[in-house]
């Protein structure tokens, strides 16, 4: 947590507040958190520090919302209201996109692309509300068996800095379209946008209750959220150890969770794959959100006799990459936090200290403020197996380069991580894009591209150490609801 904390606060600072019950509200203390923005490192709006006590409250009112008003919208007039909206988050796009970008330090196209994406997911689940459809099971004679899904009931979203709004679009738009009520903790570091969606969600008709946002830090909101023994159901997007955390508490509530964790996803580029068309997305793939993605390709592979000649057209793409403001619009914005900033350098500064060799850094652009947070692009290969960047996590804009010998080899070294999030297969065999496809330990393979704009149709989520659960889709509707089966014995 980089934001200070601190009341009374500078007046010129935007305040954004929590939303618990339809009503906007601060802290009962009054505590504030600065947030700050990561492209100049200055304050430029402040939320709520809020705790047990605000969390407290706005889970009963979910419960009030899900036993009454929300309760008794029809799964057709809750598919209604997502629609609105999505429109609404159209309609006010500029305002959005703009925030999201300033608040992220992410360019401010991708800050756009991103509310769109989130308006998407809104739409999706609002037309796939009245489409959960139970079924029937042949049984002994004389008896009629309906399966029927039903909400949870009170929901908690924790969402992380990284994508705010289109996590917060994933997990609360299938949720409200399963008729759950939902209590949001937004990341400390960035999610202003959370606040003002939910704002105008009340305009779009959402009675008041059934979307809670109460902003605050993880340690104490977070915390506060996952151990409240009257939350029916928690999903997490964030960092392995708060994962973990999350787990804990779902375990002490007797209750389920979706936890999503992040991943070390690899490309594997055959001899035989088209690499103009895999080259851009190679670069792209590890430098959208500077690396801050949790599918970002951040390993690639290349088989051996076209290893040389991918290290030298990567090099000179990541060496003319620059970093900047994001309203600059250029290949990446800032970190998001100071925190994530030293991170990254140390991840970088590490791999060089280990002797692993540095292929290219790309610039950070001449007038970006020295306060912000940025980070050159870095390109290293051959990068050792062991080596720690071959391994972990950065999330930030670094990707390894490793060369492998053949297609055993690749499927070997592709899966030889903890996480299991996301894959990319380039080549021109049929045949063994499935066959790798299908030996890939992970959640979502790519054939001849990577990465999905959103990907808002397609089922996501890891396995191995990345989390369980699925997200996205109409998979994520069986997460958000449970099936009840009614036995009818009619004679
Ligand atoms: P984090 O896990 O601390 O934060 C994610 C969310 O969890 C935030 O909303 C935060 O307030 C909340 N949180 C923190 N502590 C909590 C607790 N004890 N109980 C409940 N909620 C809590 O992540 P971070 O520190 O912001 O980032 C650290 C690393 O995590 C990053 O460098 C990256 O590797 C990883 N990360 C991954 C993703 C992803 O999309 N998978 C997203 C963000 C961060």
């Amino acid at each position: 947590m980089d934001a200070s904390t601190l009341a009374p606060t500078d007046s010129r600072l935007a305040a954004y507040r929590n939303l618990i019950g339809g009503q906007s509200a601060e802290a009962e203390d009054g505590r504030l958190i600065e947030v700050v923005c990561p492209s100049d490192g200055r304050p430029f709006a402040t939320i709520p520090r809020s705790g047990a006590a605000e969390i407290d409250r706005s889970v009963r009112a979910a419960r009030t919302a899900f036993d009454g008003a929300w309760g008794r919208f029809t799964a057709i007039e809750r598919g209604r209201v997502l629609v609105k909206i999505a429109e609404a988050i159209l309609q006010n796009l500029d305002e959005l996109g703009a925030l999201e970008s300033r608040d992220t330090g992410k360019p401010a196209g991708q800050g756009r692309a991103d509310m769109v994406a989130t308006a998407r997911y809104f739409e999706y689940y609002g037309h796939a509300a009245d489409k959960l459809h139970g079924e029937t099971i042949p049984f002994h004679n004389g008896y009629t068996v309906a399966v029927v899904r039903d909400p949870h009931g009170v929901t908690g979203h924790i969402v992380p800095w990284n994508y705010p709004g289109q996590i917060f679009g994933r997990s609360v738009g299938a949720s409200l379209a399963c008729g759950n009520a939902c209590v949001v903790k937004p990341a400390e570091d960035a999610g202003l946008t959370l606040v003002r969606i939910a704002e105008l969600a009340l305009d779009c008709g959402l009675p008041p209750g059934a979307l809670n946002i109460v902003c605050g830090l993880g340690a104490e909101a977070g915390a506060a959220l996952t151990a409240h023994p009257d939350v029916d159901y928690i999903s997490f997007t964030g960092s392995p150890e708060v994962g973990t955390l999350v787990q804990k508490a779902a375990a002490e509530n007797r209750i389920g969770c979706t936890l999503e964790l992040g991943g070390k996803s690899p490309q594997l580029v055959f001899a035989d794959a088209d690499l103009d068309a895999a080259l851009p997305v190679l670069v792209k793939a590890i430098l959208q959100n500077g690396g801050q993605t949790c599918s970002a390709g951040s390993r690639v592979l290349v088989e051996r006799p076209i290893y040389d000649a991918v290290a030298a057209a990567l090099t000179e793409r990541f060496a003319a990459t620059v970093a900047g403001p994001h309203d600059r619009d250029l290949d990446l914005g800032a970190m998001v936090t100071a925190r994530q900033q030293a991170r990254v350098r140390a991840f970088v500064d590490g791999a060089q200290a280990a002797g692993v060799p540095l292929l290219a850094r790309g610039q950070v652009a001449a007038d970006a403020p020295e306060s912000g947070f940025y980070v050159a692009p870095a390109l290293f290969g051959p990068v050792p197996r062991d080596a720690l960047i071959a391994r972990e996590e950065v999330f930030g804009p670094v990707l390894a380069l490793l060369p492998f010998e053949d297609e055993a080899d690749a499927v070997a070294l592709a899966n030889a991580t903890d996480y299991g999030l996301v894959a990319g297969v380039w080549t021109g065999n049929t045949n063994r894009s499935m066959r790798v496809a299908r030996a890939m330990r992970c959640g979502q393979v790519f054939v001849n591209g990577f990465g999905a704009a959103g990907g808002i149709e397609l089922p996501f989520g890891g396995v191995k150490k990345s989390g369980h659960g699925r997200e996205k889709g109409f998979e994520a509707l069986y997460e958000f609801s449970a099936s009840k089966t009614i036995v009818l014995n009619h004679g």
